[in-house]
């Protein structure tokens, strides 16, 4: 049997069922996706990586062709190819990237979350579910007791990852390069998200996206 992306989840426990209805929007792309595309995954996508992660990368939501299709964060689209890139760079992944979830990549140290599960429509989320999916992004970042260092791609990831911790977003202004102390010690970097249209724009740059992951290291 193919490895299935839910196989991946090293928190299988803070993982949403495949039908959650918290957010009916989504669930309503997510019906529509089933019936266009019944061979992709169209569910919410489990994290992936290191159960003993230290590092975890916060995206935003899955991608249509991404992550929705194949079911494991940031596999398969633009996007994926400079993070799964850049883990491998700087020796947090070991097998090559493959873009399909049984192509055998693993995560050293890092993990990969989401703030929002599901698919949104035109890759924006509304607060309303971000806020819907907050629970489940602090169940996952509870059952990894490792975690000292979050990257956050994108102000959505940063803002929720704050309102998880409790800080107020007048304390801790998103922007790239930035980084913002959280509670016990804990620390969030700053980046643009890798999207195909921050990347086309030049909005962000290879050796821009690497910078977070340098002084992740640094601060380890
Ligand atoms: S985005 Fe999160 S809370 Fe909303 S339906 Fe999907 S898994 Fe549930």
């Amino acid at each position: 049997m193919p490895v299935q992306p839910a196989d991946l989840s090293p928190i299988y426990d803070a993982e949403p069922s495949r039908d959650c209805p918290r957010c009916p929007r989504l669930v309503g792309l997510r019906l529509q996706c089933r019936a266009e595309h019944p061979d992709w995954w169209n569910a919410p996508v489990p994290s992936f990586g290191d159960p003993n992660a230290w590092l975890a990368i916060v995206g935003l939501a899955p991608g249509k062709h991404g992550a929705n299709r194949t079911g494991r964060p940031f596999t398969g689209d633009y996007a994926g190819d400079l993070l799964y890139a850049t883990l491998e760079k700087f020796g947090l992944s070991e097998g090559r990237y493959g873009g399909s979830p049984d192509d055998g990549v693993r995560l050293k140290g890092a993990i990969i979350l989401n703030a929002v599960k599901c698919l949104p429509p035109q890759n924006k989320t509304l607060p309303a579910e971000e806020a819907s999916c907050r629970p489940f992004l602090m169940a996952s970042i509870g059952a990894l007791p490792k975690l000292t260092i979050f990257i956050a791609l994108g102000k959505v990831a940063h803002d929720s990852l704050c309102r998880s911790f409790g800080v107020p977003l007048s304390k801790a202004r998103f922007a790239h390069g930035a980084e913002h102390e959280l509670p016990g010690g804990k620390r969030v970097l700053d980046s643009y998200h890798c999207s195909r249209y921050n990347q086309n724009t030049r909005r962000l740059t290879p050796a821009m996206f690497e910078q977070p992951f340098e002084r992740a290291l640094e601060l380890r």
